[in-house]
């Protein structure tokens, strides 16, 4: 399917590797030029020169980056000193880590907030108007399954997510966006391979003396898919939210996770 959304431009956030990587490959071989995001420069050259030697990738569709953290306004400066209008925004910048709320101090909070709250909030207030303008913009906010099913250790990404979840369910709503074109819908992974998924369970390692085969194992029987997710699931779920067809889904919370969510909604 022609996902209709050929020439348009990424900004797509924490994107050298795992999820958002997945997302920046999907929207490249559809054509659409993207500016990837992440701290670590090496990384983010590399996932630059896969992007561009990607046989999938139409000729013309260009791939920047620019290696900054995106939850300082310092970083996003940069990024919209390179470009201030975006079609497609893919908010990420990693998890959280997992731990015990009693050793949460008040700086941890307002990092995971700031991380997984407050920076998505920023990158939607400097760019869905603009969207709007032009008739056309999609937001997707990768977040995680946590957010329907929290998880006990990952109480930092339980609580800073949900205050994103509830913001968003507003502005999404709201007649300027939606009647302009302009969807925003949250991505909530399940377990994915990625780096963050094998440091999560390295930490399950550490906690029970158990060995990785058997923690990943345990966890895979959680899920009815029976498997981990992969990058290039998620990133094709995520072309498909950005896509010109998706344009009457917004304000949504889409799991993508084997079916391991256990409710009916
Ligand atoms: P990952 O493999 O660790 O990749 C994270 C990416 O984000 C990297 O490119 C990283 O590069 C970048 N990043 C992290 N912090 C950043 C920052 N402050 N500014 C800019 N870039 C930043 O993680 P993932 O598995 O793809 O997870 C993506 C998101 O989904 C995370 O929020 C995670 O909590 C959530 N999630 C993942 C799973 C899963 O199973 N994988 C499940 C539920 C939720 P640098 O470190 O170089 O910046």
């Amino acid at each position: 399917m022609d996902m209709g959304i050929a020439g348009k431009w990424a900004l797509v956030c924490g994107a050298s590797k795992g999820l958002g990587f997945g997302c920046a490959q999907a929207l490249v071989r559809e054509g659409v030029h993207v500016l990837v995001v992440a701290r670590g420069a090496e990384a983010l050259e590399a996932a630059v020169e896969k992007l561009i030697a990607d046989p999938l990738r139409p000729k013309d569709t260009a791939v920047q980056h620019v290696a900054v953290d995106i939850t300082t306004a310092e970083g996003r400066e940069k990024v919209f000193a390179v470009r201030r209008e975006w079609d497609i925004v893919v908010t990420n910048a990693g998890g959280p880590p997992p731990g015990d709320f009693r050793e949460w101090t008040r700086e941890a909070w307002l990092k995971a907030v700031d991380a997984n709250m407050l920076t998505p909030i920023e990158l939607m207030k400097a760019t869905v108007d603009g969207m709007a303008a032009r008739g056309f913009g999609r937001v997707v906010n990768i977040t995680s399954s946590a957010v329907k099913a929290p998880i006990d250790i990952l109480g930092l990404s339980n609580g800073a997510r949900s205050g994103l979840t509830g913001f968003v369910a507003g502005l999404a709503r709201t007649a300027k966006l939606a009647s302009a074109n302009v969807t925003i819908n949250n991505l909530l992974p399940g377990a994915f391979d990625t780096d963050r998924l094998k440091a999560t369970m390295e930490g399950a390692v550490k906690k029970t003396g158990k060995s990785m085969d058997e923690i990943a194992d345990a966890r895979r029987k959680t899920i009815p898919a029976a498997r981990f997710g992969t990058s290039d699931e998620f990133g094709a779920t995520c072309a498909f939210l950005c896509s010109a067809h998706a344009s009457y889904i917004t304000g949504q919370n889409v799991l993508i996770d084997g079916g391991a969510y256990p409710g009916t909604y």
